[in-house]
């Protein structure tokens, strides 16, 4: 459970939290919706850290009572709301964690807050029950909505929340936490953040996953032994892969930014452009066989081969 300060990127969102603290002026809802692995849980603890916060700043001081009974999951007047089935949030849910309980005043703060993470999986009858509350909320309640999918919120919900939306981070800032905070050597983690593709949590994941790491060999020797551009062995390889069940969105990832890094070294003939850049020699060899117009082909199959995978 970190403080805004630990928590990298996403300064818009830490930057509203904060003045909601300072000023007071804090809302009775909120929905802070991105992918799993970017941040929602860790913005959302802060900002109920730095309201539960004795000192009141806009950054929790980590040390007080208030802190320390948050930081270890024991503070009376933050609750997270918890569900017994997995796939969905029922209205009982919500009723007996929420509604039956935010009338009753706060323990030891100004604050009483509610954190439902998963949120899209609350049903429509959870929804309208939560709608009640939201609607005539008690001056002291802030409820947090963690989502991937704010689209499946009623509208009425949605139009009663601020919504915050978690943006993908900057392959750079990505890579520089591996690098910095992980020790991952800067060529690999330029890989892991192109991957990620902005999800932090998602390339600290790649950057311990033995599964990556042999799909990336794999397929990296499929690649560099394609020799031709043949589209239908390529095609035939993905279908093994499947059979495997394998991270199969993952491989045609793969696929697409090698061939994206040979398209970009025929036309620019500057390695710094390159993901791959350990593999430079490959990309070299393989821009200097490959046209234009198959590049180009190749790409478009692997989009055409999502697609499909889609709609499966
Ligand atoms: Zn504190």
């Amino acid at each position: 459970m970190p403080g805004f300060d630990k928590i990298v990127g996403h300064e818009q969102i830490k930057e509203h939290f904060r003045n909601a603290v300072q000023t007071g002026k804090v809302s009775h809802a909120y929905i802070l919706s991105g992918e799993a692995g970017m941040g929602r849980k860790s913005l959302a603890s802060a900002f109920a850290l730095s309201l539960l916060c004795e000192k009141g700043m806009a950054e929790p001081c980590m040390q007080c009572h208030a802190c320390r009974q948050a930081l270890s999951g024991n503070h009376p007047d933050l609750i997270y709301v918890t569900h017994e089935k997995p796939a969905s949030i029922g209205v009982d849910d919500i009723r007996e964690q929420i509604n039956d309980t935010i009338m009753v005043r706060p323990y030891s703060s100004y604050y009483k807050i509610y954190i439902v993470d998963e949120a899209e999986k609350m049903t429509v009858q959870a929804q309208n029950a939560l709608l009640k509350t939201i609607e005539e909320p008690p001056s002291y309640g802030v409820i947090l909505l963690l989502t991937t999918n704010p689209e499946g919120f009623l509208p009425t919900i949605l139009s009663r929340c601020v919504q915050l939306k978690l943006k993908p981070l900057k392959d750079e800032v990505v890579k520089e936490y591996l690098i910095q905070s992980l020790g991952v050597e800067e060529s690999q983690a330029e890989i892991y953040a192109a991957f990620a593709r902005g999800n932090l949590g998602k390339a600290i994941h790649l950057a311990d996953s033995e599964e990556f790491k042999q799909m990336y060999h794999e397929i990296l020797h499929l690649l560099k032994h394609l020799k031709d551009t043949d589209i239908s062995e390529l095609l035939d390889y993905i279908r093994k892969l499947k059979d495997e069940k394998m991270d199969i969105y993952g491989c045609l990832d793969f696929m697409q930014m090698w061939y994206r890094d040979v398209l970009m070294y025929k036309t620019t003939k500057d390695i710094n452009l390159l993901i791959f850049k350990d593999e430079f020699s490959s990309i070299k060899s393989m821009s200097t066989l490959s046209g234009y117009d198959g590049l180009e082909r190749i790409l478009v199959a692997i989009d055409k081969a999502r697609v499909r995978l889609d709609a499966m």
